[in-house]
């Protein structure tokens, strides 16, 4: 489903993803770990078109991103590549002037073409996967933090991507407000979702990850399933990463 070859990135002097390479297959969870400043949400954000990496390939399901293309050809690409990909991040972003069903309709209505009935049929249905059906008609100010993420789960699945991103999605929520969203996550894996979260619940990624890939400075440095890493991790940078976490 994914494929990253020799993906390069750096901003002004400091090279922030170097050589970065990884295959992922269709319904995978991989959970992506690592210090602050490692590079992870770089790694997303070129995986959804919102930075454009120096060097490198980008293949998702049929479509190549690649460095060296014309500049038609990537902008092509990367149109394509979002519309595959949903992220939801750390920060909900909802628009506050919307209501929860407005936020969840507005994108599949301008970019898919979906009827208001069509749309609304769809919100519905994803409303009641992550729980909020009851909250159609609310405005993102009146939900929870866990709330609005779930809300903004819904509005990303919405555009049926085929993969799921997620930067920290928990990170800013109060801990009695994160199991909700990690559940919405879990399901959303039992579906047969292709996800690539970072995160810091180690207990989702030992639970949900089929694979851990841990990077610091903007490279790639070990990678294998969670009872491998966690357990019996093979660099230092990765044992003193998981020592700090305690
Ligand atoms: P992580 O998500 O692992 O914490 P990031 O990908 O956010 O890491 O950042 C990696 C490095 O790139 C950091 O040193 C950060 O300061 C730098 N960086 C990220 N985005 C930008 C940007 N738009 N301009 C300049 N530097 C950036
Ligand atoms: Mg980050």
């Amino acid at each position: 489903m994914i494929e990253v070859n020799q993906l390069s990135k750096s901003f002004n002097d400091l090279q922030v993803l170097q050589q970065i390479e990884f295959k992922m297959k269709a319904k995978e969870i991989v959970v992506l770990l690592g210090p602050s400043g490692s590079g992870k949400s770089t790694l997303l954000r070129c995986l959804n078109g919102l930075e454009e990496p120096d060097s490198g390939t980008i293949r998702m399901d049929d479509v190549t991103w690649n460095a060296n293309m014309a500049k038609s050809a990537k902008r092509e690409a990367i149109r394509r590549i979002r519309l595959m990909s949903g992220m939801v991040f750390q920060s909900f972003h909802l628009f506050s002037h919307m209501t929860v069903l407005e936020n969840i309709t507005m994108a599949p209505m301008l970019v898919k073409n979906l009827s208001v009935k069509q749309a609304e049929e769809l919100a519905e249905r994803l409303l009641v996967k992550v729980g909020l059906l009851e909250k159609k008609h609310e405005y993102p100010s009146r939900l929870s933090g866990g709330q609005q993420q779930r809300v903004a789960i819904a509005r990303s699945l919405a555009m049926q991507p085929k993969v799921m991103l997620f930067d920290e999605p928990t990170s800013a929520l109060d801990p009695e407000l994160t199991s909700e969203v990690l559940q919405v996550m879990k399901e959303l894996a039992l579906d047969g979702m292709t996800m690539i979260v970072v995160t810091h619940e180690m207990k989702f990624a030992s639970e949900v990850a089929n694979r851990v890939i841990f990077m610091s400075d903007g490279a790639i440095q070990e990678e294998g399933s969670p009872s491998q890493f966690f357990v019996q991790p093979q660099t230092e940078r990765a044992r003193r990463f998981l020592r700090q976490l305690g």
